[in-house]
């Protein structure tokens, strides 16, 4: 029993995403080169004004700097405190318009939460079902889709050709941004938390369909996970409708400010970071093969491999107590039970590296390279 009327919130609780600190933590896919230093030197020349003052009520410099990055109107972008608020605002203006949200699984852990946090029920469909034929995320007139691409934790890349199967079949046939269909059909989201790993976006996209968002975050290839800063596109009908579900005032001035700086990334420090990602996840992916270690083709800033043990909760501690810290997952299709690690700076892949070794050396019956 709760003290609310909330019976459905007896099914959460406060997440946790199992990390504690550790030397190397490799476990929550942020940028391991470190923050914009832009947005770095920014900070250090904060003024009065920016803590004193209350932020844009919709962060509109913001939006205008999206709107010049990502080429879209401005009127098409939203904002939140995290791109986990803006799916959750996303989530509650759509709620309603069905009792589900679907999505291709495994993804993101949030979503179930956020589902169940807006009063719907999270439905997951196994993704080879869901990848094979779209239509089985829309049986049973879900409130939203969830689709994250690139995929976390699997880090699979949805075709875009599917993504664009799925949303005629939601009945968005590509209309122009001021035919909406009040009501019909999904939200359709796109999550592209990864997406500056994987080269490709539908981020331009999202206006021209009435009820597609897709969402990016600055806590990734930005390295700013401590502001709190995520945005999105769609259509302005439904911007409007995310932003009355959002409330004022939600992103703070300071975050605003660094956030633009870093979209804009006048000096190409995104740029450089992700393509070293790049390089060192091919690397890392080598090194993994080379352990005899299977893995899965990764389009993001991580790569989720077998554990070496069959047990990822044992494999994770293990490498815990070398100071390494990944994340481990179960039920994962082709692998079971699966470890992932952010990819970052070759001196620390070593430090993960040499943390595997002693795991794999320690397990009877598994040889180390
Ligand atoms: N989407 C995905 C797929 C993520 O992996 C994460 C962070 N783990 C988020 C959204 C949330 O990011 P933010 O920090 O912007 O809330």
């Amino acid at each position: 029993m709760t003290p609310f009327p909330r019976q459905d919130y007896a099914s959460l609780d406060r997440y946790d995403p199992g990390r504690s600190p550790v030397p190397v933590d490799l476990s929550d896919n942020t940028n391991l080169w470190g923050p914009h230093p832009a947005a770095l030197d920014r900070i250090r020349a904060a003024t009065p004004d920016d803590l004193r003052s209350y932020p844009e009520v919709y962060a509109d410099t913001l939006r205008a700097a999206v709107s010049e990055r990502f080429d879209v109107d401005p009127g098409c972008v939203t904002t939140g405190a995290g791109s986990d608020d803006v799916l959750d605002s996303a989530f509650r203006a759509a709620y309603g318009s069905g009792q589900t949200v679907a999505f291709p699984a495994p993804t993101f852990s949030m979503v179930g939460d956020l589902a169940r946090m807006n009063g719907m029920e999270p439905r997951p469909v196994p993704w080879q079902e869901a990848l094979g034929d779209a239509r089985a995320l829309l049986a049973g007139d879900p409130a939203v889709v969830y689709l994250c691409r690139p995929n976390n934790p699997t880090g699979a890349q949805m075709l875009e050709e599917w993504v664009e199967r799925l949303l005629v079949l939601a009945g968005e046939e590509g209309k122009p941004q001021d035919s909406t269909r009040p009501g019909g059909g999904p939200l359709v989201i796109v999550d592209e938390a990864y997406a500056d790993f994987a080269g490709e976006t539908l981020i331009d996209r999202a206006p021209h369909f009435p009820k597609l968002v897709v969402t990016r975050t600055c806590s990734k290839a930005y390295g700013l996970a401590g502001l709190r800063c995520g945005f999105a596109t769609a259509s302005p009908a439904t911007v409007l409708e995310i932003d009355k579900s959002r409330g004022p005032y939600k992103v703070a001035r300071l975050a605003a400010e660094l956030a633009v700086i870093a979209i804009r990334d006048e000096d190409g420090w995104v740029a450089r970071t992700s393509g070293e990602c790049l390089e060192n996840r091919a690397r890392l992916r080598t090194e993994l093969e080379a352990r005899g270690l299977a893995q899965l083709p990764s389009s993001a800033n991580f790569i989720l491999f077998s554990t070496p043990s069959g047990i990822a909760s044992a494999d994770a501690s293990a490498l815990r107590e070398s100071g390494v810290q990944v994340r481990p997952f179960t039920q994962v299709p082709h692998l079971g039970e699966a470890l992932r690690v952010t990819v970052g700076p070759w001196p620390l892949m070593e430090r993960f590296l040499e943390a595997l070794d002693r795991r794999l050396t320690a397990l009877p019956g598994v040889a180390s390279s």
